[in-house]
This record gives C-alpha cells, structure tokens and sequence, in this order.
C-alpha cells in the first residue's frame, strides 16, 4: 500500500477521548494536525472527540485499544501511517490512578499502574522512534504528574510510574537528538477532569489550599503547553520537564 503524502502533520494522542487528552486532540486539530487517538473504554466520550474534531477539517481516527498491549499498538500506528500519514507528533496521555497506602496495596494494583502509564509509554514510543528517526524529526510529548517530581501520600505505584516516565522520556530525548526529534514532559498538578472528580472534596479542598493561584488547572490550559512543546515553536527546547500546576510546588 502506497504512503499517502503528508499534506499537514499527525498527532497521535494517548487517552484522546477523556480530559486532558480530548482537550489536546482538540487544540491540536484547531491548529491544523490531522489527528488519530486512542482510548480505553467510553466509545460514546470517543464518538464526540471524533465529531468536534470532524467540524475543524481534519481528517481523524480513533481506535478503542489498550496501550499495554504492544502488538495493538504497533498494529494502529501502521494503520495510522498509511491511511492518514507519518505520525509527526505523539502525546501520551493515557494513565490511570489506584491508589493506597504501600502497607495496604494490592499487588494487581501496582502492577496496572505501572504497566498503563509506563508500560504504555515504552509501547507507543518503541513504535514510532523509528519512524522519527528515518524522517528525521518528529516530537514527543509525555503526560506525567508533579507526583512524579516529588512523590504522594498513597501514590507509591503512580509516583513510580509518573517518575518512570519522565526518565523514560530524558533518554529518549537523548537517543533521539541526532535525528532532530525532540521529546519533552509535562507534569500537571491538579486539573479538573473525570480522574479529578474521582477525590473527595475534602481532598480537593487539602490540595487546593496549597496552590498558590487557589483553583485548579483547566485541560486547555495543559493543552495549550502540549501544543506548544508539540510544535516547531519549541525547536530548541528537549528533555525537558515543565511543571503546571498553578504554582503548587513553589
Ligand atoms: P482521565 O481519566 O480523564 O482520562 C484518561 C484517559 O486515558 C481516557 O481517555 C482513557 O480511555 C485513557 N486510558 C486509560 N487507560 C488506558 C489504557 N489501558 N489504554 C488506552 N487508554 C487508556 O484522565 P486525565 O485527568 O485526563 O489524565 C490524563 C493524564 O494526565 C494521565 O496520565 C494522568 O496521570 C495525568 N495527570 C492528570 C492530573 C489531573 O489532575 N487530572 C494531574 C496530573 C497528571
């Protein structure tokens, strides 16, 4: 089957239906990436994403699928890279919390966190690297946590992860700069989405009370940085962390 040729770039965005994620699918659409994403479950959340980003004329594509698993992975960015083009651009957002103190944590759910968030990061990235490098340029933008800066009550296995990640992406980052790919982190601190409105409002209160702007953060607002690390706009700047968080961790 014949590549078609690019006539914008393409976003590959993790957890695009949900959050921080469907905020991201839709800035970047609005400035012009076709745009595929994946999901885990919610095909209605998905269906929406698909008919906001349709009324911007972008070409989009969504798949339900599970990013721990690394053959459906690497089979959607194949599918992606023929029908829309080569992915220029992948933001990973996917991520999920289980949290418990480590005295009480399940073993299962240790091991979930570590492998969506992490795990799911190495299978994204292992697909297209070499895509980024053979085009010689590409950029990579990791959804991490300022719990991954600093660490959490009853977050051990999603501070692993979060910490994993921003690793994860250095090297990457490293690995990458000769071919003139770029890969960066955001960590956001509180921001209002389903994963948010999880919290107690107690705890959102005990968060709150420590960020300096005093509310949380909007998922445009982490878009609109991810947009920014996404595009050639930031063709300077590489394995690099960029807190967000209103000011939490002053
Ligand atoms: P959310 O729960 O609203 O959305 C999560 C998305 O990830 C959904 O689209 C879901 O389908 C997808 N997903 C989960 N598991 C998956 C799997 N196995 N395979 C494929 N997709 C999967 O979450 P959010 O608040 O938008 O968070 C997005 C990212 O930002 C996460 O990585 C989260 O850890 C991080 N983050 C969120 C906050 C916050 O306060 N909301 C703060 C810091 C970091």
């Amino acid at each position: 089957m014949s590549v078609p040729t690019p006539s914008r770039p393409v976003a590959l965005v993790t957890g695009g239906s949900r959050g921080i994620g469907r905020a991201v699918v839709n800035r970047l659409a609005e400035e012009g990436y076709d745009i595929a994403f994946v999901y885990r479950a919610n095909s209605d959340a998905a269906r929406a994403v698909l008919d906001e980003v349709g009324d911007k004329g972008v070409s989009v594509v969504c798949r339900k699928l599970d990013v721990t698993d690394f053959e459906q992975v690497q089979e959607f960015v194949r599918h992606v890279e023929q029908t829309v083009g080569p992915i220029t651009t992948v933001v990973n957002s996917a991520g999920i919390v289980k949290d418990s103190p480590l005295a009480l944590m399940d073993n299962q759910d240790w091991h979930d966190v570590i492998q969506v968030n992490l795990t799911g990061l190495y299978n994204i990235s292992r697909s297209v690297i070499r895509g980024f490098m053979r085009r010689r340029s590409g950029s990579l933008v990791t959804v991490s946590s300022v719990v991954g800066v600093y660490g959490n009550f009853a977050q051990t296995n999603y501070a692993a992860s979060k910490a994993g990640m921003i690793g994860f992406t250095k090297s990457f980052a490293k690995e990458i700069g000769r071919y003139g790919a770029r890969a960066n982190v955001v960590a956001p601190g509180l921001i209002e989405t389903d994963m948010s409105s999880a919290l107690s409002a107690e705890h959102t209160e005990n968060i709150l009370s420590g960020v300096t702007l005093g509310r949380p953060g909007t998922a445009e607002e982490v878009a609109e940085l991810v947009a920014f690390l996404a595009s050639d706009r930031s063709s300077y700047i590489t394995g690099q962390v960029f807190q967000i968080d209103g000011g939490a961790t002053l």
